[in-house]
């Protein structure tokens, strides 16, 4: 694709490589014109060879916006504790250690009767399997916890 300007008008031309060294109109101002050689010279179009920098420039600009955002300030964000194999760790750690308080004092309502208020999910666990269901539930997820974290301890991942 062979591109120069209109010396008359100096409309922006577009045409084949095959047309290169021929005679033509302008389809801007229908002066007759010469297509030129294949390499049109690099002025041919000024206001491309100067949008083509400025672009550029935009980019890297853009890009240098991109590295400043990226780049980790002094203090480090707060790390959520679920997002480390630790805190899943001590996480699954501490639910394991509230399922056997749980199993106590469920063992020690049992006995005893009454009540006392904890979290629905546990509530309805303990309506839906008793005391192990209720028991089950925190320590499944603690078990979980545990496994999530030992297996992110294991891939590296921090
Ligand atoms: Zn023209």
């Amino acid at each position: 694709m062979i591109r120069f300007a209109c010396p008359t008008c100096g409309k922006s031309i577009k045409i084949a490589d095959e047309y290169a060294v021929r005679r033509g109109k302008c389809p801007g101002c229908q002066t007759p014109v010469t297509v030129p050689a294949a390499a049109p010279p690099a002025d041919v179009e000024p206001a491309t060879a100067e949008a083509e920098p400025a672009h550029a420039a935009a980019e890297s600009e853009a890009a240098t916006i991109e590295v400043q955002r990226t780049k980790p300030d002094k203090k480090p964000p707060p790390v959520e504790l679920g997002d480390l194999w630790w805190g899943k760790l001590c996480g699954g750690i501490f639910m394991l250690g509230l399922a056997v308080w749980l199993y106590n004092e469920l063992s020690h309502l049992e006995s005893d009767g009454g009540s006392f208020r904890i979290w629905w999910g546990i509530a309805l666990a303990y309506k839906l399997g008793g005391k192990w269901g209720a028991v089950g539930l925190i320590g499944g997820f603690g078990i979980i916890f545990v496994l999530w974290g030992i297996k992110q301890f294991k891939t590296g991942k921090e």
